[in-house]
């Protein structure tokens, strides 16, 4: 059968795409050259049924067809039919005819080579995804293997120091506790390193008391800063509440690692860190950390490096000051997960700038008063950092009420560690406590090591016995 339409009055003969047009019910009677190709037709098609081109999708039957059914402006996926039966999926879109109203069009992609190349990129995918899973599996047992001897040296070495020894054996003694942590932190970054890398890293945020956080990280490094005969100030805006809700341990060890690095690469001056909350969104607001240091600085052509993975600014410094260059990368990705970003500002030989913003969730029902700080407005800081500090001290002087009352809920956070085995976490509590009882009469004092060291041990039983004993005395 000829085709009832000249070329002139359907302009689509010679597209890439297929275009078929028929009436009603069904009866084709125009193809283009695409579709007269793909179909394999020569000029038979017209006069067929068009269901003998998409007989799975058009199954009402020639009788009950009716082409509305089918027309609308949507992409519908089908399998188109050969002369010879063979068939292809395509993209079709069937619409009404304007210029011939009771005449319907339908426009059809052959998606043949795209759907492969989905597959493949699925199964490309798959298998990066199964690569990556093992990758991480392996790091996982491998860290795992290592992280057991570690801490059984660790274990045994704090063991020997709590007895008397002689003090050369004391000083190789604490030497190869230094490197046990060292060994630890690397294994963790290690982990955590491909933790992040396989999208698999979850943050844990649970409610906590912000100021203990940051003596407890404070603790964890002034000793080696006074050791080295640098100043350190900490000061925190009162803008920020007592407690907030976010990932503790992550907060802990985002700090950590920029206060390592400030206390590595410094060896005149002062390291500072600086609190401010900047924002507030209903119940998020967002806190900003600055940790400065007067050090060797960086040079402004290697800053952009250095939250790369395995990125050191050059190799004597890696000689010369050891790490992974994992560190900062791995604090760049936790600070993302957060929700904030973290910058790096710095001049050589002067000293660097570390600043991160997080967002974390204000807690039910505590007070908000004061408006966001202007981290530019150092008047206000100041004042506002003296109250801070005044409010701290009461906190440290022993038998305040501020006291006892942090000591109860350090303690109670302690034992709720210790009982969910989370021995990180306690030590972390018993960091905070002993630095609570610094001032305390020699017998809480006594009590409190003798729980440190239960903890330190992983023995359940004396630390009930120790908390007990401590719990006496509050
Ligand atoms: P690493 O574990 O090697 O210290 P990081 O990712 O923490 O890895 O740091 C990468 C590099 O960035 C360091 O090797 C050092 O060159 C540079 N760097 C980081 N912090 C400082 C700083 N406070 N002062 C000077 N250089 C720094």
């Amino acid at each position: 059968m000829k085709e009832k339409f000249p070329i002139e009055v359907f302009p689509g003969e010679d597209a890439l795409e297929m275009i078929l047009m028929f009436d009603q019910t069904g009866i084709i009677s125009y193809v283009n050259v695409s579709a007269r190709q793909k179909l394999e037709y020569e000029n038979d098609l017209c006069g067929k049924h068009i269901s003998e081109v998409f007989p799975n999708d058009f199954q009402t039957g020639k009788d009950n067809f009716n082409a509305q059914d089918f027309a609308g402006s949507e992409l519908q996926h089908l399998n188109a039919y050969r002369k010879n039966l063979t068939c292809f999926p395509v993209e079709a879109r069937i619409i009404e005819n304007s210029v011939c109203p009771g005449m319907y069009i339908c426009m059809a992609n052959d998606i043949l080579e795209k759907e492969f190349l989905n597959r493949e990129v699925e199964r490309i995918r798959q298998d990066a995804e199964e690569a990556m899973k093992v990758k991480s599996e392996f790091v996982a047992n491998v860290t795992h293997e290592l992280r057991t001897p570690v801490n059984g040296i660790l274990g045994n070495v704090r063991e020997m120091l709590s007895r008397r020894t002689g003090e050369e054996t004391e000083k190789q003694l604490h030497l190869i506790e230094r490197c046990c942590d060292d060994m630890n932190k690397i294994i963790n970054n290690i982990l955590d390193f491909s933790k992040l890398e396989a999208g698999k890293f979850t943050l844990d945020p649970r409610k906590f008391h912000f100021r203990n956080m940051l003596d407890y990280v404070k603790g964890n490094h002034i000793n080696k800063i006074t050791e080295k005969g640098l100043e350190f100030f900490m000061t925190v805006s009162p803008q920020v509440p007592e407690y907030i809700i976010g990932d503790e341990l992550r907060i802990v060890q985002i700090l950590n690692n920029l206060l390592s690095n400030a206390l590595k690469f410094t060896s005149l001056g002062k390291i500072t860190v600086e609190v401010f909350r900047t924002a507030q969104v209903n119940h998020k607001m967002e806190l900003f950390f600055i940790v400065s240091d007067t050090g060797i600085g960086i040079d402004k052509g290697d800053r952009n490096k250095l939250f790369q993975s395995f990125s050191q600014v050059d190799a004597s410094i890696s000689r010369k000051y050891g790490g992974t260059g994992l560190g900062l990368n791995i604090c760049k990705q936790l600070v993302e997960l957060m929700g904030g970003g973290i910058e790096v500002e710095s001049e050589k030989n002067r000293g660097s700038n570390f600043s991160f913003s997080i967002w974390v969730e204000a807690c039910e029902g505590d007070k908000v008063l004061l408006q966001p700080d202007d981290v530019k407005n150092k008047n206000t800081f100041d004042q506002a950092a003296l109250q801070s500090q005044n409010a701290e001290e009461d906190t440290r002087t022993y038998g305040t009420r501020e006291n006892q009352e942090n000591l109860k809920k350090s303690l109670s956070k302690l034992i709720l560690c210790v009982e969910m085995e989370n021995w990180e976490k306690a030590e972390m509590f018993m960091e905070t406590i002993r630095q609570l009882t610094q001032e305390a009469p020699s017998e809480v004092k006594r009590v409190v090591l003798r729980l440190k060291m239960a903890i330190q041990k992983e023995n359940y039983e004396k630390v009930t016995t120790e908390y007990e004993a401590l719990n006496h005395f509050l």
